[in-house]
């Protein structure tokens, strides 16, 4: 196999990447896979966040109010239970297990998340975000929920095609790169050779079991970086075990990304948390001319028939927010 000269990650790697735990809310921790200090991106995947199986029968569960994006798409996949998504344009759905919802907030967008009430006893899913490329950062904000996603079968696994193209399954849901996001279910004993894109880079994130990920056992809740340069990639499962395959082009634009936001400089984080803490507190929205560049950030909007307060945003940090790029 041929390396690509300055590019030193090129080629397949098998790189574990621990889990961070992040408090989110008052009652829910996350593990966070993505960013981490090494690795901030697979492809355009910027943002992985595993949570539960959380046992929620007495409790609220998820209760996420309304916050703005830029820039991105979040990607919502349960494995158990549901979620309620309101937004900004008005979008007010139930997502269930093996449904899409997938928004794209382009310019700006604000939505809520909450378990519905009442709701199922467990909760278990994955909150994940896909960075824009530059040309499409501020396209309008949009949001889709597909309920019918291609199912590939073989004996003793199914793969959902969340996004992007599995064997030649193509996912509804619309991207801004080439990009890939399967959901691989396996029985006891199974084993299957996914098809991969030999100039997508590739991780795995195991949410149940644990399964044999490329010759090595990847608990739950642990992600795997494998590099790029791979055709296949080979499974196995001794336990019932459940994965989502995330991978891309690599993306090479650097990006800042700072809470809910996604930017390509500190300036334009800085306009967008100021142009929500405008319209929270009512007041009239920065215009054009105040801008520094050409990104136009928000308006974001009220996010219909949630009750109670929306998310303000957090002070930014005193040293300047940098563009970084896939690695560092
Ligand atoms: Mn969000």
């Amino acid at each position: 196999m041929q390396v690509c000269e300055g590019r030193p990650d090129a080629g397949p790697v098998r790189e574990l990447l621990p889990a961070r735990a992040v408090p989110l809310g008052e009652s829910t921790v996350v593990r966070r896979l993505l960013p981490t200090m090494g690795r901030r991106m697979v492809g355009a995947w910027c943002f992985v966040d595993h949570y539960g199986p959380d046992e929620i029968a007495r409790e609220p569960g998820m209760q996420v109010p309304p916050h703005p994006h830029t820039g991105l798409q979040t990607v919502s996949w349960l494995l158990d239970g549901e979620v309620h998504h309101r937004d900004s344009l008005g979008s007010d759905v139930l997502i269930r297990p093996g449904e899409l919802g997938l928004m794209t907030a382009g310019g700006g967008i604000a939505h809520s998340e909450q378990s519905p009430d009442p709701h199922s006893p467990m909760l278990h899913g994955a909150q994940l975000w896909v960075a824009l490329p530059d040309s499409q950062r501020e396209r309008e904000p949009s949001f889709d929920h597909h309920r019918e996603l291609p199912v590939l079968r073989e004996p003793g696994a199914t793969a959902t095609v969340l996004l992007g193209e599995l064997a030649g399954a193509r996912s509804p849901g619309q991207v801004h790169t080439a990009l890939v996001g399967v959901d691989v279910t396996m029985e006891s004993g199974a084993d299957a050779v996914l098809p991969l894109e030999g100039d997508f880079e590739h991780a795995v994130l195991t949410v149940s079991g644990a399964p044999d990920v490329d010759g090595g056992e990847l608990p739950a809740g642990s992600l795997c970086y494998l590099g790029t340069g791979r055709s296949t990639l080979r499974l196995r499962a001794e336990t019932p075990s459940r994965l989502l395959l995330l991978g891309g082009i690599p993306f090479t634009e650097k990006i800042v990304m700072w809470w809910n936001f996604i930017a390509r400089t500190g300036e334009e984080i800085a306009e967008a948390r100021e142009r929500w803490q405008a319209e929270l507190a009512g007041e009239p929205t920065p215009t054009a001319a105040a801008g520094t560049g050409s990104f136009q950030p928000g308006p974001f909007g009220a996010v219909p028939g949630y009750e109670g307060p929306a998310l303000a945003a957090p002070a930014l940090p005193p040293s300047p927010l940098r563009p970084r790029g896939r690695t560092r």
